[in-house]
């Protein structure tokens, strides 16, 4: 049994999986704020899958965690995980030593990438490559190829919300102008749109259908950006399918029409997009599932023996 975390921003979501890959226990908890309040959370929520998933704890091997910061490669050690308060925090060693198994820790998106790439293999689809886009506060990728996560040589690999496909576009907080995140990322959207909402995505969508030129200019932008990452995924990793994930995506088939229109508008202006059939090549990951807590709990079994041997090494 293997046990898998997604360290939300405000909720923490954990699973048990078993051998086979199948969820035995699912659980959700809200997330501290701050280095120690999110060590305390991993914690709490593995003796919560035993008390209120009744999982048992003594058959855990692993535990993953998939957190929203930069994993320096090879190690269990987070920085700049800005949405929980913590600029950087050696979380395997917080709280290895009281959990008693290895603990491995991963950038949530691409945790959930690995996630989505089981739960496709589950669903009968087994595609060899795979996208997973975050559509959140910020946009990132992972890529999962012949079921394992590609990182790259310092971790960067799907980190396309940064690529500028305006240079003359709005500022994005990396400080070049024009990133895909600048246009389609939910807190850029947020900042522009200033109004006042819980859910200032949703708000833009809805003044745009009213009408709206300032609401239609950034929905329109926000296509844009989405299908400029699909290209880029698709023309540098070659993968089979883009599942697109996040809490943008609440928006649903709106958001997929949106992007559905912006690919096939290119495709009509070029041949060689059109060979690419990128409309074909998108999915939605459904809402709530639990694709990042999952891949969470496969990281570390998704590579040889080698990186166990590694593993045992660094826990000892
Ligand atoms: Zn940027």
């Amino acid at each position: 049994m293997r046990v898998g975390l997604d360290v939300g921003g405000t909720k923490t979501d954990a699973v048990a999986v078993d051998d086979a890959g199948t969820i035995r226990g699912r659980i959700r908890i809200p997330t501290g704020w701050g280095p120690d309040a999110v060590a305390r959370t991993v914690i709490d929520a593995v003796a919560a899958l035993a008390t209120e998933a009744s999982v048992d704890l003594g058959a855990v091997g692993s535990v993953g965690v998939g957190i929203p910061g930069q994993i320096e490669p090879g190690t269990g050690r987070v920085v700049h995980a800005v949405n929980l308060g913590v600029e950087e925090l050696d979380l395997a060693a917080a709280v290895g030593p009281e959990l008693g198994v290895p603990v491995h820790v991963e950038n949530d998106v691409k945790a959930a990438a690995l996630g989505a790439h089981a739960l496709h293999a589950r669903s009968g689809g087994v595609p060899g490559s795979m996208a997973y886009l975050n559509l959140g506060t910020g946009i990132a990728a992972g890529i999962v190829s012949d079921g394992v996560l590609w990182r790259g040589a310092r971790g960067t690999a799907g980190e396309v919300g940064h690529i500028s496909v305006d240079p003359n576009g709005p500022l994005c907080r990396c400080g070049q102008r024009g990133c895909i995140e600048a246009f389609a990322g939910g807190g850029a959207i947020a900042e522009r749109w200033a109004r006042r909402s819980a859910l200032p995505v949703r708000d833009v969508f809805d003044a745009a259908d009213a009408g709206d030129a300032s609401a239609r200019q950034l929905r329109a932008g926000l296509a844009r950006g989405v299908a400029a990452a699909v290209r880029v995924l698709v023309l540098t990793a070659d993968v089979d399918i883009v599942v697109l994930g996040g809490g943008v995506t609440a928006l649903g088939e709106r958001l997929m029409t949106d992007v559905a229109a912006e690919l096939s508008a290119s495709a009509e202006a070029s041949p060689f997009m059109r060979s690419l059939r990128l409309t074909e090549r998108i999915e939605l990951l459904p809402p709530g599932s639990p694709a990042a807590a999952l891949g969470a709990a496969l990281v570390g079994a998704e590579g040889d023996a080698t990186h166990d041997t590694e593993e045992a090494l660094v826990h000892g």
